[in-house]
């Protein structure tokens, strides 16, 4: 299957990206994710696209389009992929659509997870990450660690994303609602959309979203 997951920032797309993944046996594919790591790695790309991530900005397409379809030709996506983050704008889900019809591919479904915005900035300003391993998620309320900055899951240090602050928060919502939820459009009128209510326990929205896939 080739699924692309779009949400505002904060709908838990990382975390439903993970376990989606898991349960289709695809790998996530994360332009967000990779973005942090050439920026941990102090690579080029990594100095180029940090400003642009810092500010809630886009990273400009040229950068972002070749960095995706790298990740994309990897040996491990050739049964498909779940993308989440990418496309964020109308031009790079055209590229998309030429890159996989070059190689006689097609997308099955582009997942929509719905949640308010006051949600959102809530859910975002709490959130806590893993720096081992981005889909071990908490939040300082929602889904506290037993221990505070150190993850249950693998005993890594938690950190809080230099973009999840509040003010980077509201633009980044800004730049979802003007140039990323225009996608939403361009896939419904392929008759590719499936929205779901990205509210309640994780597990529930995976449940949710695997059945609307399924159908
Ligand atoms: P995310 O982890 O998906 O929330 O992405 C964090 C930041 O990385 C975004 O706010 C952008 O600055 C950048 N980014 C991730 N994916 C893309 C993309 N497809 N196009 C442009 N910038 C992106």
């Amino acid at each position: 299957m080739r699924i692309v997951l779009v949400g505002p920032p904060g709908a838990g797309k990382g975390t439903q990206a993970a376990f989606l993944a898991k349960n289709l046996s695809i790998p996530h594919i994360s332009t967000g994710d990779l973005f942090r790591a050439n920026i941990s790695q102090g690579t080029a790309l990594g100095v180029e696209a940090k400003g642009y991530m810092d500010r809630g900005e886009l990273v400009p397409d040229e950068v972002t389009i070749g960095m995706a379809k790298d990740r994309m030709e990897q040996s491990d996506a050739e049964g498909g992929f779940l993308l989440d983050g990418f496309p964020r704008n109308v031009s790079q889900a055209e590229a998309l659509d030429v890159m996989l019809k070059a190689a006689g591919m097609k997308l099955d479904a582009v997942l929509d997870l719905e949640v308010e915005e006051d949600e959102v900035v809530k859910r975002i300003a709490g959130r806590r990450i893993c720096r081992n391993d981005s889909s071990h998620v908490f939040h300082v309320s929602y889904a506290a660690p037993k221990t505070e900055g150190v993850c249950d899951k693998c005993g890594g240090e938690l950190y809080q994303r230099g973009d999840d602050t509040e003010d980077t928060v509201r633009n980044r919502l800004d730049v979802y609602h003007t140039q990323t939820e225009p996608i939403i459009d361009y896939y419904k009128a392929q008759g590719l959309v499936v929205t779901i209510s990205a509210l309640g326990e994780v597990n529930e929205i995976t449940q949710r979203a695997m059945d609307a896939l399924q159908k």
